[in-house]
């Protein structure tokens, strides 16, 4: 059977199905990642992504934070693909159960998924660091230089930069949903990027599948490893 059919049929066969993706998923709506060669850690800046997009760096130097922010991180036209559509398909007719992201681009839900389970947050929730006033994602991009609520503070966008700590609780929502799961479809990430890759270890069951475009330092853990672009490949699946 070729791997295409066998997702089929596993999908057909399946009442709980999880999917944790990374940003491969985003890329077929115009998203670059990160680590892939024309990714964003490819290009060239003044700092290593990295670094700009960490904890400290953000403290220390948040106008510079900001203009790479604004650049490279919002892409507030792209729509979300035939990967993102799938799964809010596979969700709606009972079949999936939960949709697990490192992407901070709010796609799954814009394709119609309701359990949507963002371990890196969102770039469409900001907060003032000072009162926690909210903040849509235009009142970032309006701004200019560094964005400041009315009482002085600086908006932080709701996003985990590196150095800083998931939320427990989507976190420990996300390994409660891989225990239970009958089916664990991983596509689109590197699982380069902890403790988010870690959660393939919570998974049990006999039907790991793996959709990514490059090799990924778990392969031989999938029972069913799809090399290629996931949106080309779900949009092949049918849920009827
Ligand atoms: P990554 O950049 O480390 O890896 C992306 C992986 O996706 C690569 O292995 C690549 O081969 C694969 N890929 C790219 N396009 C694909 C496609 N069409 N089909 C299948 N596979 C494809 O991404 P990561 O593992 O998610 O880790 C990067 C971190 O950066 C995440 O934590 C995330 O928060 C953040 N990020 C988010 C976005 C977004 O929200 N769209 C974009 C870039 C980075």
């Amino acid at each position: 059977m070729d791997k295409v059919a066998q997702l089929q049929q596993w999908v057909k066969e399946s009442r709980n199905i999880v999917f944790f993706g990374g940003a491969g998923v985003s890329t077929e709506s115009g998203i670059p990642d990160f680590r892939s060669v024309d990714g964003l850690y490819q290009q060239k800046y003044a700092y290593p992504p990295e670094t700009i997009l960490s904890h400290s760096f953000f403290m220390a130097k948040p106008e510079e934070f900001y203009r790479f922010y604004r650049d490279k991180m919002l892409y507030l036209q792209a729509k979300p693909n035939a990967a993102h559509l799938k799964l809010a398909e596979l969700e709606a007719c009972g079949r999936l159960k939960a949709v697990i992201t490192q992407n901070i681009d709010g796609l799954h839900q814009a394709a119609g998924s309701k359990k949507v389970l963002e371990l890196h947050g969102s770039v469409l929730r900001n907060y003032c660091q000072k009162c926690g006033k909210f903040y849509e994602v235009q009142a970032i991009l309006q701004s200019q230089g560094i964005p400041r609520c009315a009482c002085g503070g600086i908006i932080k966008p709701d996003v985990v930069l590196y150095e800083e700590s998931l939320d427990e609780a989507v976190l420990e929502e996300a390994m409660r949903c891989i225990a239970q799961a009958d089916m664990l479809m991983i596509g689109g990430t590197s699982l380069a990027v902890y403790p988010a890759a870690g959660l393939i270890y919570g998974y049990h069951g006999r039907r790991l599948v793996l959709i990514n475009r490059d090799p990924t330092p778990h392969d031989q853990k999938a029972d069913l490893l799809i090399p290629g672009k996931i949106g080309e490949i779900l949009s092949q699946i049918k849920t009827a």
